[in-house]
């Protein structure tokens, strides 16, 4: 009998699961360990990192096809392997449901690509589906019962946090512990450390979600549902828009020690405000090696300005003068805020000068594009931060030293969102069966 561990439940457990499972194995048993909940009972308690789904299940359940974007995938897998199973990740996620699509191959599109060109952005292209929070829970729930139907071989643990120090009782062990768990980012600090291998980059995404009139933006999101802009700022950091939510609600995400911002849809609530974010992407030297570390100053200090675990929130027109929106400033103004619990404040407070500066070059260069977007009662939500897992400098894709230890999805550094992390559980799947 051979022992698998698999270490999580989120996404890129998923897709090593469902490939697993596909084909039956004989004497195999995969103990899958969850330290969040079972996805029923976490829809009750909204949990919105952890459990069955991951961080995946609450997000908007968007899914871009290119593999330039949500990580660096290719560099593991190579492109004819991506090209390979990238029908199987969407066919995964949206079990030949009907979803929201964009339409790339549109004359407008070209136009607009130029628009941006020409004021020293970047439109970045992407065939890309939209399947929504709502939707994305129930194609959960079949895929739960699918599961379920495989209890001779796969047995799940809930509530419980894998034990690093059991991993040699397995014969496989398959960690898709996410970006979001300090506690197992530092265990697998430890097994890098154990297995001699070395890690690369130490950077951040940082910003703020912006938030403006639905009418703004319609005519884009209408023919893109997404729009990811890329330029530079006047210091030369990257700025980019992230997860673009037509008509969506922006939402504060509480973790443990801090919250932060995000954003969501919906494919049957609507709200009249379009919110995305723009980060800025900040990357450290010698002597400072943690990045996490920054973001979650930054975030601390800015729930601490709002009322605790709150969110802060600013006019832009406040945010460029340098002033701080009062409660009757907000309301005074033609939009309203659809994080309702946002406590009014100042950015400027929080955000260091370079990062404020880049954003509001960022806001006035789009506006060249996207007439309104700099208006003054737009607002903006602070903090929104990206964090990357470290990157270590793997032998064979995925995997550690010689031991039968695999490192996938987001943990891996690798990958960033729902497509590539889920490939990279199809892909470890694969190579674990070639080995039975
Ligand atoms: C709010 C939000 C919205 C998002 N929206 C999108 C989107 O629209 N499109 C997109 O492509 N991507 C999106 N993402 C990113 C995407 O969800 C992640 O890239 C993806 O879920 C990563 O998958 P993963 O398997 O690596 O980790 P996760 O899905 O984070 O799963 C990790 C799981 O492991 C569990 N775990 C961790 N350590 C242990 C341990 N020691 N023992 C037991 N369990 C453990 C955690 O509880 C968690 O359930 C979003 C993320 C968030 C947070």
């Amino acid at each position: 009998m051979k022992k698998i561990a698999l270490v999580g439940s989120g996404t890129s457990a998923i897709g090593f699961l469902m490939r697993f499972s596909q084909n039956s194995h004989k004497n195999i048993t995969i103990d899958c360990f969850e330290q969040g909940k079972d996805l029923q009972e976490r829809i009750q308690s909204n949990d919105v990192i952890k459990g069955f789904g991951g961080a995946g299940t609450f997000s908007d359940g968007k899914l871009s096809l290119s593999p330039e974007i949500g990580g660096d995938i290719c560099d593991m897998i190579g492109m004819k392997k991506y090209e390979e199973y990238i029908d199987d990740v969407v066919h995964l996620w949206t079990r030949g449901k009907k979803v929201e699509k964009a339409n790339i191959t549109d004359e407008r599109v070209k136009q607009l690509e130029l628009g941006f060109r020409q004021n020293n952005l970047l439109l970045r292209l992407s065939d890309f589906y939209h399947i929504g929070t709502d939707l994305l829970q129930e194609i959960l729930k079949e895929i739960k019962l699918d599961l379920n139907g495989k209890s001779d071989m796969i047995r799940f643990h809930f509530n419980q946090f894998f034990d690093f120090d059991t991993i040699d009782e397995y014969d496989y062990v398959v960690i898709a512990s996410g970006r979001y768990d300090n506690k197992s980012s530092k265990e697998i600090q430890k097994l890098l450390h154990r297995f001699d291998i070395d890690y690369k980059e130490n950077k951040i995404d940082i910003g703020i979600r912006y938030e403006v009139p639905s009418e703004i933006t319609d005519w884009l999101t209408d023919l893109l549902y997404e729009f990811k802009v890329l330029g530079y700022s006047e210091t030369e950091e990257i700025v980019r828009t992230f997860c673009v939510n037509p008509k969506g609600y922006v939402v504060g995400e509480g973790g443990k020690d801090f919250s932060l911002v995000n954003g969501h849809s919906y494919l049957n609530r609507k709200s009249k405000n379009t919110n995305f974010a723009i980060l800025v992407t900040q990357r450290f030297t010698e002597p400072f090696k943690d990045a996490y570390v920054y973001g979650s100053t930054l975030s601390v200090l800015a729930n601490k300005l709002a009322g605790t675990g709150k969110i802060l929130v600013q006019r832009y027109g406040d945010f460029i003068s340098g002033r701080r929106t009062t409660e009757r400033r907000l309301q005074k103004g033609f939009l309203s805020p659809t994080l309702e619990t946002a406590s009014p404040g100042d950015l400027n407070l929080i955000l260091p000068r370079r990062i404020a500066n880049s954003i509001e070059h960022f806001i006035e260069q789009m506006s060249k594009v996207i007439t309104g977007i700099n208006n003054p009662d737009n607002l903006l939500y602070g903090i929104e931060a990206k964090f990357y897992s470290t990157k270590p400098v793997f032998n064979e894709p995925f995997k550690l030293g010689k031991e039968n230890v695999y490192l996938i999805g987001d943990a891996s550094g690798y990958t960033r969102g729902i497509v590539q992390a889920t490939m990279s559980g199809i892909y470890i799947a694969d190579v674990i069966a070639s080995k039975l």
